[in-house]
């Protein structure tokens, strides 16, 4: 248990009085955890800046929202402070009041502490649970419960929570014993021992005088991470300004874990690291050699803009064998709603060589109930062409054959002579190939290679949404944008593959 006595509430930023006052939140430490820089753009960012919420973030929101009302439900009647919106100190006085008077349950009650100079600390966790035992308040305390939508407990949920207990142990003279995450399946307890000295960093890193992200007069250096920033508002405003730096970060396989290194030893450029040596960046990096010479490859493909061959040896890393050119070819791309755990559509693009007939089969379950049937139309339809390479792009189609194969049957097939027939066309390219490209995404792919989607914003995510839309309101439109995009992934699978083959041809001639 974390006691008072065993951590004090006062942690240990020393700051000093910062330019404005600032209240600091629990999301400002959420997205903390993610980027160092977002603190800074979320405190003194021009908001005009920011993107708009794209339709699936406004979904993610939606399912969240959903989920934290399906849970307030258990816990019957809450207490409710009020107060005027965003008067935060109204809010808390009504906490606090609602605290004194031993209200069993709390909504959303407004916790809030003093911090360094010029900063207040603010939580709202979405439920204070009353518990026997002694505090301020009488022979009672509080225990936070933040409820979340993620099934694992991410770190930044951890340290938000840990927060929810400082700023409720400054209110009630005690700290909680722990502070609760509702995560989508279970409910979990914080270590509050391990979460509060990284707390108290995180706190020192943001507010620390002089050196603290909010009191830097510049925000931190941006770096463009395609996992942390493809939901984050401020994408296109660093995007343009990495674009502008022409900053490493834009380079396939500079990671940032990789990047401070590299800064120290000088390569800040893409052209300085084109002219790193391999085995030397590797015994800096700590990595093995073949991880380097692909970094190197790489910052020489975009310094020349042109693509270039990963050599081993002299040897060409790809055989035709690795590419299988029959007359009839299949290029197939899955639709998947994760929050339904559903397979919605397997579109599969039949390329006739010979003809150069190209049919798009869209198999298609219309409403969830109708997954297996789209499985068993798929599996009928690769069978009617039982010599063809299927091509697809990444690991993911052929997981989802295996483990659809075990949810309903192969009807008769054999999985592992079915996915022997499965050539992954993005293993090939990145095997063999550098381009001038920001990444290995398919859409940044196929664009370099001159194809176009028919729809310029269309991308996964964005067709779950297009499902949503379809079953909520039965307009076909929905669906028809869908198999558009589809069949497009598809028909750029088949560019990708086409483009590949006619660069490796040289080399096996
Ligand atoms: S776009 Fe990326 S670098 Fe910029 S603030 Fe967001 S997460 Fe940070």
């Amino acid at each position: 248990m974390v006691s008072s006595s065993s951590y004090s509430p006062a942690l240990s930023s020393t700051a000093e009085p910062t330019h404005r006052f600032i209240w600091f939140t629990d999301d400002m430490l959420f997205h903390y955890q993610r980027c160092r820089r977002r603190v800074y753009l979320d405190s003194y960012g021009d908001p005009a800046l920011k993107d708009p919420p794209s339709d699936y973030f406004v979904k993610l929101r939606q399912d969240s929202a959903d989920h934290r009302q399906r849970i307030l439900a258990e816990f019957g009647t809450l207490s409710r402070p009020t107060h005027e919106r965003d008067d935060w100190d109204t809010a808390a006085r009504a906490t606090l009041q609602l605290m004194q008077a031993g209200a069993e349950t709390i909504y959303r009650g407004t916790l809030v502490a003093d911090g360094p100079e010029g900063v207040r600390f603010r939580s709202r966790p979405d439920v204070l649970m009353r518990q026997e035992g002694e505090s301020w308040l009488g022979n009672w305390y509080y225990v936070p419960f933040n409820i979340k939508m993620g099934k694992k407990a991410k770190p930044e949920y951890q340290l938000v929570a840990a927060y929810s207990a400082y700023v409720l142990a400054e209110m009630q003279g005690v700290w909680p014993e722990t502070s609760w995450l509702q995560l989508k399946e279970k409910r979990r307890a914080v270590d509050l021992e391990r979460y509060v000295p990284k707390l108290q960093a995180a706190l020192d890193d943001c507010l620390t005088d002089g050196g603290g992200i909010l009191n830097l007069p510049q925000p931190p250096e941006v770096f463009i991470s395609r996992s942390r920033c493809d939901m984050c508002p401020w994408l296109s405003h660093c995007y343009q300004e990495a674009i502008a730096q022409n900053h490493l970060s834009l380079l396939p396989g500079v990671t940032m874990a990789r990047y401070p290194v590299l800064e120290s030893l000088g390569i800040t450029t893409v052209e300085s690291l084109a002219m790193a040596k391999p085995y030397q960046l590797a015994s800096d990096l700590n990595v093995e050699w073949p991880v380097t010479e692909k970094m190197i490859f790489q910052a020489q493909a975009n310094w020349q803009g042109t693509a270039i061959a990963r050599l081993h040896t002299n040897t060409f890393r790809l055989s035709p064998q690795d590419l299988p050119t029959t007359e009839i070819e299949l290029y197939f791309d899955i639709e998947a709603a994760p929050d339904k755990d559903l397979i919605y559509l397997h579109g599969v693009l039949v390329v006739n060589n010979s003809t150069q007939e190209k049919t798009f089969h869209a198999l298609l379950a219309e409403s969830p109930e109708y997954e297996e049937t789209a499985w068993f139309e798929f599996l009928a339809l690769v069978d009617s062409y039982p010599n063809s390479p299927i091509y697809h792009f990444c690991p993911y189609e052929a997981q989802t054959v295996r483990r659809l194969g075990q949810l309903y049957g192969m009807a008769g097939m054999d999985v592992e002579k079915l996915l022997a027939r499965f050539v992954d066309i993005h293993k090939r390219v990145v095997d063999a190939v550098a381009l001038p490209v920001e990444s290995y995404a398919l859409k940044h792919l196929a664009r370099w290679m001159g194809f176009e989607w028919r729809d310029q914003e269309a991308n996964g995510a964005q067709s779950i949404c297009w499902y949503d839309d379809w079953l909520t309101t039965g307009d076909r439109t929905y669906l028809n944008t869908i198999l558009r995009y589809n069949e497009d992934d598809c028909q750029a699978t088949y560019r990708v593959k086409d483009w590949l083959v006619k660069f490796a041809q040289p080399f096996w001639e």
